[in-house]
């Protein structure tokens, strides 16, 4: 070894020891003959002390440059009082060197890594290596390695295995967008990069595997936002002969041990869990965020029977008259909350109407069309004081809620109603087992394989908006961190699944006739999750993109630009896959 010990370890302990030591100039101060140099490993930083008795070492250190590679051999002793840094684990001592050599000399830096976060990010990401030399980088990356060896540990312990399923395969339905792969040896065919390990993980349960997980890379070719990349680490997990509450309490578990391990705080268990139609009435969201108040309130029956007809005329044709208090909120003036309705309207609002809270009356642009007693009732019903505002929607309930919700989220923001600390889980559960696919049609809610609950089975056909799935989410802090379900064991009920769909029986069996064929040979009764492990890591380091927690993840545009890709490729190798690129 080129060093027997670790910069950032050295206590006063160890004063008096002799070591070599080895890294990269982190800093350099000149104190009037006597020259400090911060040396960095992946462990930390020791202050190294050069003096001038020996002056040619004295000169050479002098000319170190910024992120130089050098080992140095010395003792450890003491630092003088004035230097004494307690807020460094090595701060009450330093290494007075006698021998250095230099490893390595650094080249004009295109940034230092101790700048912190003023370079701008695609520069970082081009020097990704130079960014993750950063001490805030390192504890990420240092979090997410025991992260993930709690949760093998954990699983392990548990009695799950792990197996990994292929990357170059077919279409999985996760609703995204699928990474293609063209084959050489099938000109005009192609492989798919998995959306999920779905489809094999259930057969692993058709294998009798019983209890399945794996830390896996799953790819989806999507818009990308701060808390999405077009390639993402999942936890997959799969249970046989389970129900909701077994999956649920074994991720829990997983979860209270993760916390525990990694950031030495107890979790009480077991987690809220909220009804899908609870999460939506109340917060707006099927993922709320539960670190603050401002719900919706449902003022349908105050305003049913009154004269102004906007909320009268909503409710009488089965639509809501819905809304928001903010406490304190008549400090807005007349262009903040134009700004607020025009943001209402781009989420989708046909309008938003406001009031603030007089003399215990509402007052604003709409209240002269209100009755003194609807009024008052609203006011009431809002449990809203003199000095509040209240925003309303009239709507249909699904527009009304989605609009709140996120209304909520944005006068929370704008507030600072978000407290920085605090953990606030909620499993959502029982979502809709379809949606209206905007074209008219119907799709899953989650993919076609959940299974219904058993009283929504009679329903399938008649009133299938109304079926509710054996599907559980879980969020933290406003965020999704993953879900699954039971899922559907017997072909004929997939079958009926697929009708509803509209799915034919010559599409399902080309799309998934192999996974169709497994349900005839034993499929047990399963289910299972996934978790966004990059979100989670992220939320555990206090960070606000997982780009931070990815060694080398895509830009906004999906491009890496550290590697350049994508990129083209040469004429050759289009040849033999026997493709032309089209301008
Ligand atoms: N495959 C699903 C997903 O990736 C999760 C699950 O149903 O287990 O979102």
């Amino acid at each position: 070894m080129l060093r027997n010990g670790l910069c950032g370890e050295f206590t006063e302990e160890d004063i008096g020891k002799e070591t070599t030591l080895a890294g990269w100039v982190s800093n350099r101060r000149d104190l009037g003959g006597l020259l400090f140099i911060d040396l960095r490993d992946r462990s930390g930083v020791i202050q190294l002390l050069f003096t001038p008795d020996d002056e040619g070492l004295h000169e050479r250190a002098g000319n170190l440059s910024r992120e130089d590679v050098i080992q140095v051999k010395g003792t450890v002793i003491e630092r003088g009082e004035k230097n004494v840094n307690p807020d460094l684990k090595t701060g009450l001592i330093e290494l007075d060197v006698d021998e250095l050599t230099v490893l390595n000399e650094t080249k004009d830096l295109p940034f230092s890594p101790t700048d912190g976060l003023e370079t701008n990010e695609n520069t970082r990401l081009k020097y990704r290596y130079l960014d993750l030399r950063r001490g805030e980088m390192r504890d990420n990356f240092r979090l997410r390695h025991r992260t993930f060896k709690v949760i093998r540990d954990y699983f392990d312990e548990e009695g799950f295995w792990e197996v990994e399923t292929p990357i170059l395969t077919k279409s999985t339905p996760e609703g995204a967008r699928d990474f293609l792969v063209p084959s050489r040896l099938h000109h005009g065919k192609f492989y798919a990069l998995p959306q999920s390990p779905q489809l094999f993980k259930q057969l692993f349960m058709v294998s009798g595997f019983d209890r399945y997980i794996q830390i896996v890379k799953c790819f989806r070719d999507e818009d990308l936002r701060a808390d999405r990349q077009p390639e993402f680490t999942q936890l997959d997990l799969e249970m046989s002969f389970v129900e909701e509450e077994d999956i649920i309490s074994v991720i829990e578990g997983m979860v209270a041990r993760v916390f525990d391990r990694v950031l030495g705080e107890e979790l009480d268990l077991p987690l809220p869990q909220m009804e899908y139609s609870e999460a939506m009435d109340r917060y707006g969201s099927d993922r709320p965020d539960l670190r603050f108040g401002l719900e919706l309130v449902d003022a349908s029956e105050i305003v049913r029977d009154s004269d102004f007809n906007i909320f009268s005329g909503t409710v009488e044709s089965g639509g809501v008259v819905k809304g928001i208090a903010l406490e304190g909120g008549s400090s807005y003036n007349r262009s903040q909350l134009d700004a607020l309705e025009d943001y209402a309207k781009r989420e989708g609002a046909k309008g938003l109407l406001w009031a603030s809270v007089e003399d215990g009356l509402l007052e604003g642009p709409f209240t002269a069309h209100l009755e003194d007693e609807t009024n008052r009732g609203l006011v009431e019903e809002f449990g809203a004081a003199d000095g509040d505002v209240i925003f309303l929607v009239a709507d249909d309930r699904n527009s009304a809620n989605s609009v709140l919700g996120a209304l909520r989220l944005k006068l929370a923001e704008d507030n600072d109603l978000i407290p920085d600390q605090g953990w606030e889980f909620t499993w959502v559960r029982h979502f809709p087992l379809f949606g209206k696919d905007g074209n008219g049609g119907i799709t899953s809610e989650h993919h076609p394989f959940t299974s219904p609950t058993e009283d929504g089975m009679n329903k399938l056909e008649e009133e299938p908006l109304a079926v509710k799935s054996r599907a559980y989410d879980l969020v933290l802090n406003g965020i999704e961190l993953g879900g699954g379900s039971i899922r559907i064991h017997r072909r004929e009920l997939q079958k009926r699944i697929f009708n509803v769909l509209g799915i034919s029986h010559d599409e399902a069996e080309r799309k998934f006739g192999f996974f169709l064929n497994a349900l005839n040979y034993g499929a047990p009764p399963h289910g299972g999750i996934a978790l966004g492990l990059d979100r989670f890591v992220m939320l555990l380091a206090g960070e606000e993109s997982i780009r931070d927690v990815i060694a080398f993840p895509k830009t906004g545009m999906a491009q890496s630009p550290l590697t350049g890709a994508p990129m083209e490729v040469s004429q050759n190798q289009l040849d033999e896959l026997g493709i032309d690129v089209r301008d």
